[in-house]
This record gives structure tokens, sequence and C-alpha cells, in this order.
């Protein structure tokens, strides 16, 4: 167990020899889980590994954990601290969620917040001020021994409590004291982002409707992994290859590195972990901020609609508000547009080898073949992305090597629902549906709408020549009633589904 976190072995011995508390009984329990909805595990998995390797009793309820059977097993355990952890963003409603519920019930257990989207800015403002008790930030795995260690301890606990309130205070001012001016969702639509649909270059794909990949050839998958995002996903911070040359992580990095190729060349040799895509075309048009799909070129029949929103934030420099809506020519422009689709997951057999390591208590293995499917997944994205500039047509002319592709440097986007340029989590229902991804693929959508398998990737494929990723950030009243009435959700469930997005407080 402890090779998981070779890099953080002299700070953990050091941490025990201080305690002196080598081989003795555990130092607390803690409680952990990723909240309802989430799939992701992997930063959890390590922070519990690290804790465990500094005798700590960790109890791991795992994904998708309702808050009923978090606090249940938090009273039955009589645990020391309860720790929430969370990748996608409704994810992040729901620990506020948590943290009501554990005020009601007048629980006095502290609570810890982690994973990528958690901040511990959104900590402060969104879900501390729900729960008296200590509600902490934890930034990465190397930090959370010392957190847990400051909460079990009387001595060290009204300290650490109190500094942590002084910087959650802080924290709130700055964020009550920032200066974002929103332009109303009016002016934000009169100034989108113009082309000239006259002239522009639109190209026609190969085919249209979808076409599905079965068992897709691993190996040929793993040439497009981006490998510096794998060494984040172990905390080492460090772009691949440099990170082998660093004085402080490059040793374990090669490790870390070696022990993953080994892993994937087995589950190449013994076809442990597949790969499956399905993606598609249609004809498409811009009708305000939404884009409608056709059934076909006739465009005469409405296949499907997708919402988009657009940025209000005034920024220096800034002279248009984006909508990926603007990438798609206009329905009245006279010209013949298209917009694409794909899933693919490199997950299917992940878990079940995980749950097989974790038996013969190798956490180390369960994490790192759950990485490598994270990296197939993203691989394949970026490879099926190569096919689909091919199939578009326009990929025919494009040279690039590995790093290039890696830096995403040809012609056209793949945004991914639920990140900064299309935030809403819901429209994967639309695109799923689409694609029929559960039945071609058998990758499902959760009620947070994450994707099961948890190595799969979603998105958009926007060929338009000048077509960039940008973040909408924060939204206006204005903007966000029209877009409930465009996708015919009540306002309040959209307002709940974009919190992190909303520039107000929602009534
Ligand atoms: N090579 C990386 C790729 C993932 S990050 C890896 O292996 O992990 C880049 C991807 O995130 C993009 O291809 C896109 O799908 C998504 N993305 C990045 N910025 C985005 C934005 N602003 N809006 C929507 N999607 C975005």
């Amino acid at each position: 167990m402890k090779k998981a976190v070779n890099y953080l072995q002299p700070f953990m011995e050091k941490e025990k020899q201080d305690a002196g508390l080598e081989g003795q009984s555990f130092r607390g329990k803690v409680l952990m889980a990723t909240v309802k909805g989430d799939v992701h595990d992997i930063g959890k998995n390590i922070v519990g590994v690290v804790l465990g390797c500094n005798n700590y009793e960790v109890i791991d309820l795992g994904v998708m954990c309702p808050c009923e059977k978090i606090l249940e097993a938090a009273v039955k355990h009589s645990v020391d601290v309860i720790g929430l952890s969370g990748l996608i963003t409704p994810s992040l409603d729901e620990m506020t969620y948590v943290a009501k519920e554990m005020q009601r019930l007048g629980m006095k257990t502290p609570l810890l917040i982690g994973g990528a989207t958690t901040s511990a800015k959104h900590t402060a403002v969104r879900i501390a001020p729900h729960y008296q008790e200590p509600t902490v930030h934890v930034t990465d795995a190397s930090r959370c021994v010392g957190v847990v260690e400051s909460l079990c301890s009387k001595e060290l606990k009204p300290k650490y409590v109190q500094d942590n309130v002084k910087l959650q205070d802080e924290l709130r001012s700055s964020y009550e004291a920032r200066q974002v001016k929103l332009v109303p969702y009016q002016e934000a639509c009169a100034k989108s982002f113009a082309t000239d649909w006259s002239s522009i270059r639109i190209d026609k794909p190969s085919f249209l409707g979808t076409k599905t990949l079965k068992n897709y050839s691993i190996e040929k998958i793993a040439k497009y992994i981006d490998w510096s995002p794998f060494f984040m996903a172990w905390e080492l911070k460090g772009k691949y290859p440099k990170i082998f040359q660093d004085p402080y992580v490059g040793v374990e990095a090669k490790k870390l590195f070696d022990d993953a190729s080994a892993m994937l060349f087995d589950c190449i040799a013994s076809s442990t972990l597949t790969a499956q895509a399905v993606y598609g075309f249609w004809p498409a048009a811009s009708l305000g901020d939404d884009v409608v799909l056709f059934t076909d070129e006739s465009r005469s029949k409405e296949l499907v609609r997708f919402h988009f929103l657009r940025q209000q934030w005034e920024r220096k420099g800034q002279n248009d508000f984006r909508s990926l809506a603007d990438y798609i020519a206009p329905i009245d422009s006279g010209r013949q547009d298209y917009l694409g689709a794909f899933v693919v997951t490199a997950g299917h057999g992940a878990d079940e080898i995980a749950k097989e390591f974790e038996s013969k208590h190798d956490d180390y293995s369960a994490i790192m073949v759950k990485a490598i499917a994270d990296r197939l997944a993203e691989a394949f994205a970026e490879l099926l992305h190569e096919q689909a500039r091919l199939d578009w047509g326009y990929g025919i002319e494009e040279q690039l090597g590995s790093e290039q592709l890696i830096n995403e440097e040809y012609r056209g986007i793949r945004p991914a629902p639920g990140y900064p340029a299309c935030p809403d989590h819901t429209e994967k229902r639309i695109l799923f549906e689409l694609l029929d991804a559960p039945g071609q693929i058998g990758v499902s959508l959760t009620e947070s709408f994450a994707m099961w398998p948890a190595a799969s990737v979603s998105g958009f494929y926007f060929a338009h020549p000048h077509s960039r990723y940008f973040a909408v950030d924060r939204l206006t009243s204005d903007q966000v009633e029209s877009y409930a009435k465009r996708k015919g959700m009540p306002i309040r469930d959209i307002e709940r589904w974009l919190s992190p997005n909303l520039g107000y407080e929602p009534s």
C-alpha cells in the first residue's frame, strides 16, 4: 500500500516519528466518499492511502454516495472527520446539501472538501456558511494529513479552526468585493462573435448520422496519450517528459511512468481494457444561442436542439461576447453548416480490475488502472477528433506531430458539456440520446450527468476555422430566464445546475 505514495514517504515517516506513533493503534477515524451523482475517485483514493499510511483508519464509502448514507455511516462508526470528494460541478451543490444536512442534524464532525472543481473560495462562500462546525478545503493529498491531525488533536484544533475561520472570512470578503461587470444579455447578444458567412469556408462531412467503433485498438490509442495530466492525477507537478529531470519529483515520476507503461502493456496483451466510441455529424443551423440539428440535408425536420450560453463578463480588451452557437451558420444565412458530436470510453473493465487489486490490498495498482483508463479515454478523444477532421474533409490537409495534437493546434474544437464554454451538464442528456451512447457503447449518465464508466469523454465537434475555447463564466438573471425558457425547464432547476455560474444570488 505504501508504494502508492512513495514521493510522500519521507514526509510521512517523519510525521509518524514526530508523533511517536509508529506501530501504534489508529490516530483517528476518517470517513470518505465521492458524493451522489459523481463517479470520480482517483484523488479520493490517493488521500485514503496517504491517511492509511499515517495510521488513520479510513472508511471509504466509494462513489455515488447519497447524503443519508454518508451521515448514517459517520454516526455508526463515530468518525472524527468526514471527507467529501467530487469532480464535476453539480457535486459542488451536493456538497452544500450535505453541509446543510449536517447542520440540521446538529452534527459536530469536521467536514473536509476536496476534488478538482472544489476550491478554497467556493468552500468559504457556498459551503462553510451552512455548517457551524469546521469546514475545510483540502487542496491535495500531501496536505490532508496535517489537516486531519489538527482536527483530531485537542491541543491543535482550536487554533487551527480559528485560522480556518479567519481565512474563510477573508475569502468571502474578497469574493463580495470583486469587481465584475456583466453586460445585459441583450447587449451580449448584439456583440456576438461575428463571422462573414458569405465568404467563410464550410466543409461537408463525408457521412451524416452516426458511426460506432467497437473494441478499438488500445495499442493505437496509447500513442495519443498526453502524459502530463497523468502526473497531475498522482499529484506530481511537471510536464512530461521534462518532469523526469525534476530534482524533487523526477525519480518518483519515472517510477510511476514505468509502472504505468508496464500495466498498459499488460492491458494490451490481455485485452482487459476495451475502447468504444460513437460519433456523428448532422446538418445544423444556429437560431439565436441554440443550435438546431436536422434529420437530413433537406433541413426540413428538426431532430434535436442544443442550447448554449453566452459570455456576459466585460473584461479589458474583450470586444465580443461569445456563445458556441456563434460558430454555426445562422438559419437565415443561406449557408449549410454541420455540427458533430461524440462519446468515447476506455472505462469498461477498469472498475473490475481495480476491485480485484483492492481485494488483494494493492491500492496502488487499483489507482493506477483507473489513471490509465482515464488517459486512454482522453487519448481516444484526441484520436477520434483527428478521424472526425478527416471525415469532415478539412483534416486531410493537416500535418501535425503528437505534441501539436496535444496542444490542439488544428482547426476546430471539441468542447465538452460541463466545461467552461458550455457549462450546463444537462445538455449531455440530449447528446447521449442523439448518439444513443448507452445502447451503442454502454456509457450512461448519473443523476448529476457524470458519465459512467468514469473513463469516458464526450463533446461536440465545431469546425469553424476561428473557433476556440472560452469560458462563459458568470451570468445575469435575464440570460438564465431566457435559457430556462429555451430549454423548457423551471428557472429554479436551471439555477441549481448552473449555480457555479450565477452572477447573482438566486431568490
Ligand atoms: N490532452 C488532454 C485533453 C483534455 S483537456 C488530456 O489528455 O487530458 C482539453 C479538453 O477539455 C478539450 O479538448 C475540450 O474537450 C475540453 N475543454 C477545454 N477547455 C474547454 C472549454 N473552455 N469549454 C469546453 N470544453 C473545454
